[in-house]
């Protein structure tokens, strides 16, 4: 069986390609996935090979124009020397000197408008069909953006306003890609969506390559070029609730490329990314605090006032509070509007020495460590 391949996908080109971009996209490809490049790649030798059987076949004007009315090429198509050798992969068929049209009944002319025949079958079950059809309406596909979130924001919930590329339904012509609301009659098989073709004394019925069999041909519209969708810049609103994390990803439904041919759109996803805050840290609903206290306010226990979410908090704390303790003020953190429930607020103490720069402070410390001639490490060495 040869590989169904359509030869223009391959080179990346669209039928009716000329003869420069043929030799130019094969000049493009070839080097990419040429094997001496990509030792050891298989995908890429396979690609390679199917670019080169391509051109072989669209880099040659007599063989592009079979290729270009069939659908498919094979060396037997020419009329070459009889019994030549099929290419590899190929089936090797030589009909000459039968008649088809007798053994299959009437030829195709009498039958415009009916499936294809039986030899029409056969010879799809053979080749495939050369092309797929492009007339199923298909959703759009899905996007994906990041939205940068400053972290009172987030913590508060917020309205944001995203300016997205996104494929949009042509206005021009609704998405259908047609210009005009009737279709034409495909004029090479006057609606049958197959034609017959005659090599050398054999006859037989192909799908029609211009309408892909179809029959109908499209007045292309020519504000989309027939694909039924543009790009355009969109503004889209997004609501964030309220404690929005970083990584939350939130769906906007139907803001996605527009579908082809009629096809629904898909949707807009976007990943919330927080930006830090330079005291709060987050973690969950639960916020995180550093508060510098003095030796003294540590020693002797205090009020403090600190920054919460909402305002400030008064905070007291005991007499000899120690370094890098911590205090938990209960539903003082996020709120998060998606689980109804608030975090806490975690203040962690860090206590600061005093410089002591002036004689007279000085005194008073070493008084102060007169009263206290405990050892702190002495613990520390017992344990050694
Ligand atoms: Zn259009
Ligand atoms: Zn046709």
């Amino acid at each position: 069986m040869p590989q169904k391949q359509d030869y223009y996908e391959t080179l990346g080109l669209r039928r009716g390609a000329t003869e420069d971009e043929i030799r130019k996209a094969y000049r493009r490809l070839a080097r990419k996935f040429h094997p001496d490049l990509n030792p050891g790649d298989k995908a890429a030798e396979e690609r390679f090979k199917h670019l080169s059987e391509a051109h072989e076949v669209l880099g040659d004007a007599k063989k592009k124009a079979v290729y270009d009315q069939h659908g498919f090429y094979s060396e037997n198509m020419q009329g070459g020397p009889p019994g030549s050798h099929p290419g590899p992969g190929q089936p090797h068929m030589d009909f000459s000197g039968f008649d088809f049209t007798d053994m299959f009944g009437a030829p195709k002319d009498e039958q415009a408008g009916q499936p294809n025949s039986r030899f029409g079958d056969l010879f799809g079950q053979f080749f495939g069909r050369a092309q797929q059809r492009r007339s199923e309406p298909q959703r759009g596909s899905d996007l994906e953006y990041a939205l940068n979130v400053d972290f009172w924001r987030a913590v508060k919930g917020t309205q944001a306003r995203l300016t997205i590329q996104r494929h949009e339904t042509c206005g021009a012509c609704r998405g259908s890609g047609a210009a005009g609301s009737n279709n034409i009659v495909c004029p090479q098989c006057n609606g049958s969506g197959n034609v017959t073709q005659q090599a050398g004394a054999m006859k037989f019925n192909l799908t029609c390559p211009k309408c892909e069999g179809s029959g109908r041909l499209r007045n292309v519209c020519t504000a989309c070029h027939g694909e039924g969708r543009t790009t355009a810049g969109d503004q889209v609103e997004v609501k964030l609730p309220a404690g929005v994390k970083p990584g939350d990803r939130l769906r906007v439904a139907h803001k996605g490329n527009a579908g082809t041919l009629g096809g629904p759109p898909g949707d807009l996803y976007i990943t919330v990314n927080v930006e830090p805050h330079p005291f709060f840290e987050r973690e969950g609903e639960d916020l995180h605090i550093k508060v510098p206290v003095t030796v003294w306010e540590a020693a002797l226990g205090t009020k403090l006032e600190v920054p919460t979410v909402e305002g400030k908090a008064l905070l007291k704390i005991p007499q000899g509070t120690q370094n890098e303790q911590k205090f938990r003020l209960r539903d003082k953190g996020i709120y998060n509007q998606r689980k109804d429930k608030r975090g806490d607020l975690i203040v962690e103490i860090a206590v600061q020495a005093p410089l002591a720069r002036d004689e007279r402070s000085r005194e008073i410390l070493r008084e102060l460590a007169q009263l206290h001639p405990e050892d702190p490490r002495s613990d520390m060495w017992s344990k050694i």
